[in-house]
């Protein structure tokens, strides 16, 4: 059950009343990116209009009051995602940023050649690219961990997978292609079992399930505000403390020193030592903005409506002959891949869009679990909080109706 009334909702999203090709907007690419809601929106306009300044220089008034909501939303999102200080938030520019981070502080440092990588089969580019980048740097390997039939990771395998060269996992927790959420928590008791450390793929979950990393134990979190109703060029790189003092720099610059001398230079304390050069500051402050929005709303109402959304779709597709949905795990967040017989995904996609459905079509950035189900390409509709079942009625309709022209 939930408490969420997603018409109420809509209010919030000004550009849901807005048109496209002379039918009103149904915005079924959340996976892709979420809308703004007003109050994001107004605290970007707000920090530009009233308190621009450049953060922890300068005494200045406004540079104090850009400083303290820079500060400020670290803390919001700190909360957010529950970890135990906001000295583990590192602001990066979204997830692709946090994983090339972790990659290339973390990973130069703790691995050599021949030292194994696992990820899964249903990882975005964004979590395999970075690891190939340091295959061919490095010589490390990268082994893949399987997907059943429904799209679920296999985990008997993944436990067999580890090897005493085994040196990190790096596994998605909501798949953006196929939406399955994964028993991240489970996998890393396992992970830790072995004494290796997890990097999570955040970027589908946060917006959708309550996240604790702390009650995950994970190592590190990665996410992007833009999939979480936030700005774009903003994200979030959550690490164990222990692991971020062992971590080297990554970029060098202003932000990041203590002491700067041509003999030798010092680093900031946690986490300012990640953060080299002016940050993304309206962003990270109207990231913030869109957390507490979240939390206003409730993660569990969220969560409830948005399986309310993705059960009624999955009877309604179902239903519609030559259609296969791509990704049928049980535990699945609001997403759903699918192709059709006779009908390519972007003829699909274009004739939706004249309708005014926004759908996204193609690989999703992950190519590998595409391939693997023998598939070059899905249409893909992805829920989020303020969806509606008129709006999946219409998505039946449009599908519909394009069926009858291809035929
Ligand atoms: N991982 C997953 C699971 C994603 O869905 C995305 C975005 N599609 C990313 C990583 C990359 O996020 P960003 O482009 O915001 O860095």
């Amino acid at each position: 059950d939930t408490n969420l009334d997603p018409w109420a909702l809509r209010e919030d999203f000004p550009i849901l009343a807005r048109q496209v090709h002379e039918q009103p907007l149904i915005y079924l690419d959340n996976a892709a990116t979420t809308q703004k809601p007003q109050p994001v929106i107004e605290a970007l306009n707000h920090y530009y209009r009233d308190y621009n300044a450049n953060i922890h220089r300068g005494l200045h008034q406004l540079a104090e009051l850009a400083t303290e909501a820079y500060e400020g939303a670290r803390v919001k999102l700190q909360h957010y995602i529950h970890a135990a200080s906001h000295k583990e938030m590192i602001f990066v520019r979204g997830t692709t940023e946090a994983i090339n981070l972790v990659a290339q502080t973390w990973g130069r440092t703790h691995l050599r050649a021949g030292d194994e990588v696992l990820v899964s089969m249903m990882e975005h580019h964004a979590n395999i690219v970075p690891w190939q980048l340091l295959r061919d740097q490095l010589g490390i390997q990268i082994k893949v961990i399987p997907v059943n039939a429904l799209g679920e990771l296999d985990l008997d395998a993944y436990q067999q997978m580890f090897t005493p060269q085994t040196r990190l996992v790096a596994v998605t927790h909501v798949s953006n292609a196929l939406g399955t959420i994964n028993p991240v928590r489970e996998m890393t008791a396992i992970a830790h079992d072995f004494n290796v450390p997890i990097l999570v793929d955040g970027a589908q979950a946060v917006p959708h399930l309550q996240v604790d990393v702390q009650a995950l134990d994970c190592d590190f979190y990665a996410f992007s505000g833009h999939k979480m109703y936030g700005p774009t060029g903003i994200g979030i790189l959550y690490a164990k403390q222990a692991l971020l003092e062992q971590m080297p720099p990554w970029q060098g610059g202003g932000e990041m020193i203590k002491q700067v001398s041509f003999a030798q230079t010092t680093y900031a304390d946690l986490p300012h030592r990640f953060e080299a050069g002016t940050p993304a500051i309206a962003q990270a402050i109207g990231l913030g903005v869109a957390a507490d929005y979240l939390t206003h709303v409730g993660l569990e109402n969220i969560q409830a409506w948005e399986h309310e959304l993705l059960t009624y779709a999955t009877e309604q597709m179902s239903a519609i002959e030559g259609l296969r949905i791509i990704g049928q795990a049980p535990n699945k967040a609001g997403v759903i891949s699918f192709v059709m017989q006779d009908v390519h995904a972007q003829d699909l996609g274009l004739l939706l869009d004249q309708l005014g459905i926004a759908i996204r079509t193609g690989h999703h950035c992950a190519m590998p679990v595409l391939h693997h189900f023998g598939v070059n390409a899905t249409a893909r509709a992805s829920f989020a909080l303020y969806n509606t079942f008129e709006e999946i009625d219409a998505l039946v309709a449009g599908i519909h109706k394009v069926r009858q022209m291809m035929s």
